[in-house]
């Protein structure tokens, strides 16, 4: 029975050790590319990613393997970002598999994503396969790390493949593995139909192509489909599954991972969570969605000509599509004009959105500094939700603010422990608990208000462990904090778009640092400008940026065409992310100069 035959799994790693290239590796064996196809990271489609080389968005494809019993396989292989902002994508394609493959580097061993990994591949109720990669390395240490998987994960590990995905060892054992212990999807081909929609894209001419895993039923081209969520009815116009190259087939059937389209034109017809059915033959019930993440990190987008603004608005509708933990909603400022404020996972993915927006739509964009979202109780009882510090109501009329707190996780060498409980002291972070994994790791647990976070932590973590430490978060609630919103003034205009909210102890020092990092930001103007920070009325740092000596053409009065070019094309270039805000020239970085902290 064919049924019987298909094996769906995912790889889940950490970062770096290796999810990718293995994929690439279990692509060539399969026979799915021939050599002349294959570009390193084949999975890895997106630009970005191949760029920064980091998996962002899921992947499926359909593999066929000869096992030694002498059977014919179908895979499916998902691929999953290892980061820790994705994690929603990861949760949504280990809900599409029966199994997981466990990537750890022989080298690194255990890391903090390798673990949140593992508990979402638990969650799933997968078959995890442990797999040592990186055997090859002089430094691997493989039954360090196979003792380590046992007694950190609490996983049998008897029979991890020993691998290296680069030299290409261990692939067939791994392969063999997935064919034994990777259950067969159950469910009845006859029964009424249910099709998961784990990821989506549009297509301008076929409109949106659903990504679906078939977990009861069969479909085919034709049949009248039902979207459970909204109910509205569609026509499957075509059907197929990726080998990576799309591929037609004539239907889908239990077990079966691939992609449908039904010239469905309405983005949100096609919720990536909701369950496909069949118009003949419904299913009472839609399968288990997922679990909406929200975001923690918000930020202002604005574009720096803002005759783009509709061309934003198009980019974002079409981000969100595929990326349902996107949010944004229109805002105005003062300072930027109109734009959108938006909510993001984490930084990472603030960033990757960023860099879509300005490449594949070619707009130029202003960005504010992050911010979290902040609970405000206000003297007449209400209580309201601010995820833009320029709208925090007046001190006055504020009882409480309570601010996200976050439980991290960091894995380090125990060398480094006294550095990072400093780096976590200075973040107010609160020490809760410190355990060795072996002889020389640690694994210390603090409680760290998220806007610390959401600075530059992660890169201080670097800078102070020589890159040696990994780190995981997850949100575990609100707190009272003794929060105040600090306004920054230019010219003695108040900029909306630069207001910031500090905690009260460090008021003075941040507004010390960001009124010197802007003074060295801004470019002198034709006047003096005086930058202040305030908070409430009351000013707490000052810095002045001097009036420009002499106009840059002066030089030239008179002087060779050429040269005078060049300078105004010198100028040309240095406004292009130059926002006009009153009368002084700003650029970009000047808006993300609180992140900066030395
Ligand atoms: P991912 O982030 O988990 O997808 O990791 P990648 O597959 O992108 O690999 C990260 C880095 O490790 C790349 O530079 C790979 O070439 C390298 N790498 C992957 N597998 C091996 C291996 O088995 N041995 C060695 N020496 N390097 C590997
Ligand atoms: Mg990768």
């Amino acid at each position: 029975k064919r049924q019987s035959k298909i094996r769906n799994f995912s790889i889940i790693a950490h970062i770096d050790h290796g999810k990718s290239t293995l994929a690439d590796r279990i692509l060539e064996r399969t026979g799915a590319l021939t050599d002349r196809e294959m570009k390193d990271q084949t999975l890895d489609a997106m630009d970005l990613e191949r760029e920064r080389g980091i998996t962002i968005k899921l992947n499926s494809v359909q593999l066929t393997y000869k096992a030694k019993d002498g059977e014919e396989y179908i895979f499916h292989l998902i691929d999953t970002p290892g980061h820790v902002d994705f994690s929603y994508e990861v949760s949504r394609s280990l809900a599409a598999c029966e199994g997981a493959l466990l990537i750890v580097d022989a080298a690194q061993g255990i890391e903090a994503q390798t673990l949140a990994n593992v508990y979402l591949a638990l969650d799933n109720d997968l078959e995890i396969l442990p797999v040592i990669n990186k055997i090859d390395l002089p430094s691997a240490e493989p039954e360090r790390v196979r003792q380590e998987v046992e007694d950190v994960i609490g996983l049998d590990a008897s029979e991890a493949v020993l691998a290296s995905a680069k030299s290409g060892i261990g692939i067939e054992d791994i392969l063999e593995q997935i064919v034994e212990k990777v259950p067969a999807p159950q469910g009845d081909p006859e029964g009424p139909l249910q099709a998961l929609i784990f990821d989506s894209l549009y297509d301008p001419y076929r409109g949106v192509v659903a990504y679906i895993r078939i977990t009861e039923g069969t479909v085919k081209v034709g049949d009248k489909i039902r979207m459970m969520a909204t109910g509205k009815e569609f026509e499957v116009n075509e059907i197929g599954v990726f080998n990576p190259k799309p591929v037609s087939k004539e239907y889908l059937s239990v077990g079966d991972v691939g992609f449908l389209t039904a010239a469905i034109k309405n983005v949100g017809d096609s919720r990536v969570g909701d369950t496909i059915t069949s118009v003949k033959n419904s299913a009472a019930k839609p399968l288990p969605g997922y679990r909406r993440m929200n975001p923690m990190v918000y930020c202002g987008l604005y574009p720096v000509d803002s005759a783009q603004y509709n061309d934003l608005r198009e980019a974002l509708e079409r981000l969100e599509l595929n990326d349902s933990s996107l949010q944004y909603e229109a805002e105005t400022s003062q300072a930027l004009g109109f734009g959108f404020r938006c909510g993001f996972l984490g930084l990472l993915h603030m960033e990757i959105v960023q860099e879509r927006i300005e490449r594949e739509f070619n707009i130029d964009l202003i960005t504010t500094a992050p911010s979290v979202i902040y609970q405000v109780k206000l003297t007449d009882g209400e209580e309201v939700i601010i995820d833009n510090p320029a709208m925090m109501p007046d001190a006055q009329s504020i009882t409480e603010v309570q601010e996200p707190y976050v439980k991290a996780t960091i894995m380090a060498p125990n060398d480094y422990v006294g550095a990072i409980m400093e780096l976590c002291q200075g973040k107010r972070g609160d020490f809760i608990d410190m355990q060795y994994m072996d002889e020389s790791r640690v694994n210390i647990v603090y409680h760290l208000p998220l806007s610390e976070i959401v600075y530059d932590f992660f890169d201080q973590l670097k800078s102070s462990t020589k890159g040696y430490a990994s780190f995981d978060y997850e949100l575990i609630g609100y707190r009272e904090s003794n929060l105040v919103k600090m306004d920054i003034l230019l010219n003695a205009e108040k900029i909306d778009a630069l207001s910031i909210i500090v905690h009260r102890d460090f008021a003075y020092d941040r507004g010390k640092d960001i009124t010197e990092t802007l003074k060295d930001l801004i470019p002198r103007q034709q006047f003096e400008v005086p930058i202040q920070a305030s908070i409430g009325q009351k000013i707490v740092a000052r810095s002045t940026i001097k009036a420009m000596r002499k106009n840059v053409l002066a030089k030239c009065y008179g002087g060779d065409i050429s040269r005078k070019r060049k300078l105004l094309e010198k100028q040309k270039e240095g406004k292009k992310r130059m926002k006009t805000v009153g009368k002084v020239e700003v650029p970009q970085e000047a808006f993300m100069a609180v992140l900066r902290q030395d």
